[in-house]
């Protein structure tokens, strides 16, 4: 039994889902299909997601007119039911659940604010069941309360509890294609909360965690998942397969098709993922699996980059000597609750990097003054604007020059490397730059690894 996911683009209008129903019904595994909400048609057009959000601000507001953003959203769905020629009353079911919704209690907004967000996804698993009922295809809605999909209590941020995953295995008694909303379940009280925004993703992976299914597709509108953004190198070439590990370390520099956090029900559970198009899913797309199934074609995997970055500069003559100096630091950082990404060190000197959004520019200079009187420091910097770069691949633990080749072809293109730092698995090398160097530094190392090699 395959688990297939389809994101908002995939069923952004009446061609898309038409798209959608062909790939399920060439396949008589694909039983389970996790929606989205309809995405963007076309450049500058309005996800309903953030349209129910819209709506939801508007009306919780009490003086705005919410009737125009209202009529925007069941003109969505009517423009395709209407194309796609369905034979059931849908729209007046779709109508009649945001009217319910916007009467509800609205003394705990968060709650409000969800229930309207999911009626996205919601309502487009109704319209497409339906649409697969009228093609003659054995098709139901089933609702994730209905099949036990519990939450926690977090609006708009909420995380699978255990139990789910049992529940969740009675849907492989079901003998019919299910389709099963994306990006919300209900607390153990019954309440309705959704994921973090893109949840539908994680939807999908946690049910194919609880059915066991033999792979989760996940339907978006490219290709395949490729070793470098197209925003910083044109046309780059797509990767067959790559490992869970190699996925988490791409995502966590940037890599922003599907992310590791989400597939993580799907990976604990050892079940290959597969990234494939919906405007072409003949092509065979990334598949992504615990160990890697074809030789490698390139010697690494993939390159990741992320701006945003800073980092605390700190030298002390003879820091290696000092028993708890280490700890002094990292105990100012949790007294500002400033999570840390990376501690890169020398004998004299170590390099905090973090997120720079977590702290203000005032926090960050008072953070610099704690340190300097907690550890009578030598020197305490800030360096901002740090972008981190990664170049990913398990190869890489046994293949000799890597690091090498691509410092090379950094300091060919004159970019300055403020650090560098190479994790114990070896699967992974990351380098801080400075942010405005992000898009040449990414291009020199791909033409060092994917020109040069092709
Ligand atoms: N529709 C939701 C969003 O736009 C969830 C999803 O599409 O995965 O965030």
């Amino acid at each position: 039994m395959k688990v297939v996911k389809f994101g908002g683009s995939s069923l952004a209008n009446d061609k898309q889902i038409k798209k959608v129903k062909n790939i399920i019904a060439s396949d008589k595994d694909r039983k389970i299909i996790i929606v989205s909400a309809p995405g963007k048609r076309f450049d500058g057009d309005i996800k309903v997601t953030d349209l129910l959000i819209e709506l939801a601000s508007q009306t919780l507001n009490g003086s705005v007119d919410t009737s125009q953003t209202y009529k925007e959203i069941v003109e969505r769905y009517r423009d395709m039911a209407e194309a796609l020629e369905i034979q059931e009353p849908v729209i007046d079911e779709i109508k009649k659940s945001l009217n319910d919704i916007l009467n509800m209690d609205k003394s705990q907004p968060d709650y409000f604010i969800d229930a309207l967000k999911a009626s996205g996804e919601d309502n487009n698993a109704k319209l497409i069941a339906a649409y697969f009922r009228t093609c003659g295809l054995n098709a139901s809605y089933i609702n994730p309360g209905e099949a036990g999909l519990i939450l926690s209590d977090e609006p708009g941020n909420a995380k699978v509890l255990a139990e789910s995953y049992l529940n969740l295995a009675k849907l492989k008694e079901r003998d019919e294609i299910l389709v099963f909303p994306g990006f919300f379940g209900y607390t153990k009280e019954g309440k309705l909360v959704t994921f973090s925004r893109g949840g539908s993703d994680i939807t999908g992976a946690i049910v194919a965690n609880g059915v066991g299914a033999s792979m989760y597709e996940n339907f978006t509108d490219v290709d395949s998942i490729f070793v470098a953004s197209p925003a910083h190198v044109h046309n780059p070439v797509g990767i067959s397969n790559l490992t869970y590990r190699e996925m988490r370390e791409l995502s966590y520099a940037g890599f922003t098709v599907v992310h590791d956090e989400a597939l993580y029900p799907a990976f604990a559970e050892n079940i290959p993922v597969v990234v494939k198009n919906t405007n072409n899913p003949e092509a065979p797309g990334t598949m992504i699996t615990e160990k890697k199934m074809t030789e490698n074609k390139w010697p690494i995997a993939g390159i990741a980059s992320h701006g945003g970055f800073a980092s605390v500069y700190i030298t002390k003559y003879m820091m290696n000597r000092e028993v708890g100096f280490m700890r002094r630091v990292l105990s100012v950082f949790e007294e500002y609750e400033c999570s840390v990404e990376h501690v890169v060190s020398g004998i004299d000197d170590i390099d905090v990097i973090f997120k720079e959004e977590q702290l203000s520019a005032k926090e960050l200079d008072e953070l610099l003054l704690a340190i300097q009187t907690r550890t009578a420091a030598d020197k305490v910097e800030k360096r901002e604007n740090l972008c981190l770069l990664m170049i990913v691949g398990e190869s890489m633990q046994s293949s000799i020059g890597i690091t090498a080749r691509a410092t090379k072809a950094l300091s060919q293109a004159n970019i300055n490397l403020e650090m560098i730092n190479q994790g114990s698995s070896e699967n992974s090398v990351m380098f801080g730059i400075k942010e405005n160097k992000e898009a040449e530094a990414v291009r020199a190392i791909y033409d060092e690894f994917f020109e040069a090699e092709d």
